[in-house]
C-alpha cells in the first residue's frame, strides 16, 4: 500500500491557473516571522550570502533579503507571480530567454541582487547560477508532489556549497484527514532526504493551526523548521 499523500499530483498548469485566478491564499503579505527570528543561524556571520529559493512565488522575504545585502535567486513556474513580486516590491526589472533552458526566462532587478526564472524547478541546474551559500524553502518542498520528493532533494543538494545553511519550513499534521497541498513533510523524510549529506538540526516548532486548515478537516498542525547544514 502507498503512504497516503503519495500519489497526489498538482500540474503546472494547474498552479499557473491557480495565479491567473488570483487564487493564491499561500501568499503572506509580511516577512515570514520564522525566517527572521532565525536568520543569524541561517547567514552565520557571514555577509552577501547568496540565497536560493526554491518555487518563490511573490514571497516578500525575498526583497527582504535584498535590502539586508544578500542576493536571491529564486525559482518559479508563474511569470504572473513574477512580475507582480518586481511590481509590488516597486523594483524595475528587465527579462531575458534562459538560452540552456527551452521557454525559460530570468528576470532580474536593475542592482541584480534579485534574480527569479521563470521555469519547473528540475529544469533549474547549477550550470545558471552556481551553488548556494543560503537557501529558504517555504511553501516549495510542502508543494511539490511528494513523489517527486527524492528529485527534489536531489536538485537541493547539487545545489548546496559546502557549509551552504538551509532553513526548511515542513508541516506536519494528520494526511488521512486532508489530501494537500500543502503536503505533510514527516521527520524522519527529511532525515533520508538529506541526513547522509547534511547535518540536520530542529529549530522551532509552531502550532498552525488556522480556521482554514480546521474548515479542511485537520484538528492539528504543526509547522516545523529545521536547519539544514551542508558537511564540507
Ligand atoms: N514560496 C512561496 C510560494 C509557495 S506556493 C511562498 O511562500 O509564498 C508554491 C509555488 O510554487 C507557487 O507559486 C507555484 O506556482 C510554484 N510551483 C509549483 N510547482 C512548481 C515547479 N515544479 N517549478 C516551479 N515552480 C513551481
Amino acid at each position: 500500500m502507498s503512504a497516503p499523500q503519495q500519489n497526489e499530483v498538482m500540474t503546472l498548469a494547474e498552479w499557473e491557473e491557480g495565479w491567473q485566478q488570483g487564487m493564491t491564499g499561500f501568499h503572506v503579505h509580511t516577512v515570514n516571522k520564522m525566517l527572521e527570528i532565525n536568520m543569524d543561524k541561517v547567514v552565520a556571520g557571514r555577509t552577501a550570502v547568496k540565497f536560493f529559493i526554491p518555487l518563490c512565488g511573490k514571497a516578500v522575504d525575498m526583497k527582504w533579503l535584498a535590502d539586508l545585502g544578500h542576493s536571491v535567486v529564486g525559482v518559479e513556474i508563474s511569470d504572473i507571480a513574477i512580475r507582480q513580486f518586481f511590481e509590488e516590491s516597486n523594483m524595475s526589472y528587465t527579462e531575458e530567454p534562459v538560452p540552456t533552458i527551452p521557454g525559460a526566462k530570468v528576470f532580474r532587478n536593475k542592482e541584480k541582487t534579485v534574480s527569479l526564472y521563470q521555469c519547473d524547478i528540475y529544469s533549474f541546474n547549477s550550470s545558471l547560477e552556481g551553488q548556494f551559500g543560503a537557501m529558504w524553502d517555504r511553501g516549495a518542498m510542502v508543494a511539490i508532489n511528494p513523489n517527486d520528493r527524492e528529485k527534489y532533494a536531489a536538485l537541493i543538494n547539487s545545489l548546496m556549497a559546502p557549509g551552504c545553511r538551509f532553513l526548511l519550513d515542513t508541516l506536519l499534521y494528520n494526511p488521512e484527514h486532508y489530501t494537500g497541498p500543502p503536503f505533510y513533510v514527516p521527520n524522519e523524510q527529511v532525515r533520508t532526504l538529506f541526513g547522509s549529506t547534511c547535518d540536520i538540526e530542529p529549530l522551532q516548532e509552531e502550532d498552525f493551526l488556522t480556521e482554514d486548515f480546521k474548515s479542511w478537516g485537520l484538528d492539528s498542525l504543526t509547522e516545523k523548521l529545521h536547519l539544514i547544514v551542508r558537511k564540507s
